[in-house]
């Protein structure tokens, strides 16, 4: 029917071939409930040291020094874990004191939900407004990062039969307004005070799911990062975060474009006048009344 290879047709009835890629978002449903979560995905010793001096030089690095920096560390993580520099992999190069975080600049609005905003921005800089910042105020910062829910006990201890054997452990987007990120950051700030730079945290809803405001603690060290947790289960929460990481830009809002953005903000003036153009008054399509009778 079809020469191309890649394009399988299927029904409702076989619809077991689509896997779902997708992740889910990290978000509460009872209120006073508590989770015991950790931020898994990390920036690498590279990135760190890179972003260090540049701050200590004041401008951007040149392509040159960045290279002689990445050749620097790479072999001293390689000497460091007895490794030749070809074997490291993307796990021994992420710095686990460093969590990874990105951002966007968003609107939401009720009916439309949170968009990416479509203006331009430099740096902290609105340098030309889009439709949005027009007609939706002011633009926020949705930030995301990806994040482990662990199984826990009755006592909200982890536990560590049930993580090893990866059941009732989530890999998670958490999504979050610029207000909870500072809330996330004061807990790593105090952490890192006490010496503690690989936590995890207990996060407790607070009152209404629909607002998901939460209290964030510090869990202290973060379990799977531990000496004495097995380094096979280590391994594995790096590796879900490298992957999962990929998944982050898209839950930093809706990219909408202009358009579509004009025509949901017309409101209900611009659907009504869809509306009577005639395309839902179009006949309602004719359903057969059974299988069988297709047969017959
Ligand atoms: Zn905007």
């Amino acid at each position: 029917m079809d020469n191309d290879m890649n394009v399988l047709d299927f029904g409702l009835d076989d619809a077991k071939v689509i896997k779902s890629q997708g992740i889910e978002r990290f978000k509460q449903e009872k209120s006073g409930h508590t989770d015991r979560i950790s931020i898994i995905c990390f920036k690498t010793f590279s990135e760190v040291v890179i972003a260090a001096k540049t701050r200590e030089k004041g401008a951007p690095l040149t392509d040159e020094e960045k290279t002689e920096l990445v050749k620097k560390i790479d072999a001293k993580l390689a000497e460091n874990l007895k490794k030749s520099v070809s074997d490291l992999t993307e796990i021994d190069r992420l710095d686990i004191k460093q969590p990874r975080f990105s951002f966007a600049y968003t609107h939401y609005k009720d009916g439309v939900g949170t968009i990416r905003c479509l203006g331009q921005w430099q740096g902290n800089t609105l340098v030309k407004p889009g439709l949005c910042c027009k007609h939706m105020g002011d633009a926020g910062q949705t930030v995301a990062t990806v994040v482990m829910r662990y199984p826990v006990d009755e006592k909200g201890q982890v536990d560590s039969d049930l993580l090893k054997k990866r059941r009732y452990t989530h890999v998670e987007i958490y999504r979050m307004s610029a207000k909870k990120f500072k809330q996330i950051e004061s807990v790593y700030i105090d952490a890192r005070a006490n010496d503690m730079p690989v936590i995890d945290m207990k996060v407790t809803l607070d009152g209404d799911p629909k607002y998901q405001k939460q209290r964030i603690e510090n869990g202290l060290s973060a379990f799977w990062a531990r000496e004495d947790t097995d380094p096979e289960i280590r391994a594995w929460v790096l590796d879900q975060g490298l992957r999962a990481y990929k998944h982050v830009k898209r839950e930093l809002g809706f990219q909408m474009s202009a358009e579509k953005l004009a025509e949901k903000l017309g409101g209900s003036a611009a659907s009504a006048a869809a509306l009577s153009s005639g395309e839902a008054a179009a006949a309602a399509p004719k359903l057969q009344p059974s299988y069988d009778d297709l047969l017959s």
